[in-house]
């Protein structure tokens, strides 16, 4: 074990006001908001890669508050009271983002989005006006989601009954957000100490006692952000772990395809990246096996985004697969996430259930306003 000078006992390992565990989306907005309301705590984050490594750079980029059957389903799963809770922070978090980032600085593309129904159905103008009805408030359009299945044929698609077209939606690109956030972060006077893996924490009387590599630091207040990864550290923690895989062609000059698209209550999502397009899911193919932590692809998951890119997507272009990988999400049991206490003065925020993007700019508002109590 290496001893630590003065110097770094009274710097990067001084005793913090809060130490956040994670520099993913959902630490570094908790951090970005803790600091922003009360700057003299000092507060560090803990990150065990040399970037952030799960989800949030890992991601498909999409800005985007519900597909019409996830909302459907997540109505069904959680009431009709907390799904509309959820699009509303969803909304707001995306305005956040606005709020703080330029278009150019994150690549906002206000391309608009679009869910592709299999069959047309009966009841789909009926659902679609039910939740424009429920949406109203919450964004102020008359009719947030429209059916336009005219535009299947120019947008390139096949294989679909019906689309739907939601005008709000964007893409946005993953890695200039964090990379954005975490120098704001900074900015602010948070430290963030990459290189750092978290594998141990002691609560004492007055304080939380940190093992992080071969050292020890000491912490008022403990928040894991860890989103997946919690269960490594925290005992009865209810999130479970979701790999999502992506695919991304190489460039197709004659590309057809704009906007970000969804299918299948969101078990797939494809958008255009420029002339590329990137599409990902499949989950639904393998669940137990794909319910891992696991950042590698897997042949299941890789061989079914590529059939559905053929069939539905880009039949009738010629591309190769030039990139591929997997993240891994945080699912809570009822689909909402989870900002608590699990010990004196130490908390968990995560569980986005794959919608961070939009979500993790305001879950982190309700895990600083929780904190905060300690400070007053
Ligand atoms: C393939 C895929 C596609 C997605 N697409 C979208 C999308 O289009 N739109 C959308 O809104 N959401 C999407 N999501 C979900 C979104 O990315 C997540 O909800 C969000 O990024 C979660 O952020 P987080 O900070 O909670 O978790 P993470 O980004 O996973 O951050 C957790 C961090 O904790 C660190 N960590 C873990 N254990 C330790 C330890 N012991 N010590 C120190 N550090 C530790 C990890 O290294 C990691 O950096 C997608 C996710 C995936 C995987």
């Amino acid at each position: 074990m290496t001893s630590l000078s003065i110097w770094e006992k009274e710097s990067y390992y001084a005793t913090q006001d809060i130490v956040i565990v994670g520099a993913g989306l959902m630490g570094l907005w908790t951090a970005f908001e803790l600091k922003k309301s009360r700057p003299s705590l000092s507060i560090t984050i803990l990150e065990r890669n040399a970037t952030p490594l799960g989800a949030s750079t890992r991601n498909a980029g999409f800005a985007c508050f519900g597909s019409v059957t996830e909302l459907l389903n997540d109505a069904q799963q959680m009431g009709q009271d907390e799904m509309c809770r959820i699009v509303e922070l969803r909304y707001k978090g995306i305005k956040k983002i606005r709020q703080h980032f330029s278009n150019a600085t994150i690549d906002f593309d206000e391309c608009g989005g679009y869910e592709c129904i299999s069959t047309n159905t009966n009841n789909l103008d009926e659902d679609i006006a039910w939740l424009n009805s429920l949406l109203k408030p919450i964004t102020g359009n008359s009719a947030d989601f429209k059916r336009v299945d005219n535009k299947l044929a120019p947008l390139g698609l096949k294989g679909f009954g019906a689309l739907i077209e939601n005008k709000s939606e964007a893409g946005l690109h993953s890695g200039h957000l964090v990379r954005a956030l975490t120098q704001k972060t900074q900015a602010l006077g948070v430290t963030i100490l990459y290189g750092s893996p978290v594998t141990a924490w002691n609560k004492q009387k007055n304080y939380t006692d940190i093992t992080c590599n071969d050292k020890r630091i000491k912490t008022n207040v403990l928040i894991f952000c860890t989103n997946a990864f919690t269960n490594e550290l925290v005992d009865d923690v209810m999130i479970e772990p979701a790999r999502g895989q992506v695919i991304v062609t190489s460039p197709i000059p004659d590309l057809l395809l704009k906007g970000t698209f969804h299918f299948d209550e969101g078990f797939y999502y494809w958008r255009n990246l420029g002339n590329r397009i990137l599409l990902g899911g499949a989950r639904n193919k393998a669940m137990d096996e794909e319910q891992t932590t696991d950042l590698s692809t897997s042949a299941t998951i890789q061989h079914a985004l590529e059939t559905f890119l053929q069939t539905h997507i880009a039949s009738q272009y010629s591309y190769t697969i030039e990139h591929r990988w997997g993240g891994v999400m945080g699912f809570s049991k009822n689909k909402q996430p989870i900002v608590q206490p699990i010990a004196e003065n130490v908390f968990v925020a995560m569980a986005c259930n794959g919608m961070g993007v939009a979500l993790t700019p305001m879950i982190a508002e309700d895990a600083a306003a929780l904190v905060l109590e300690k400070f007053n």
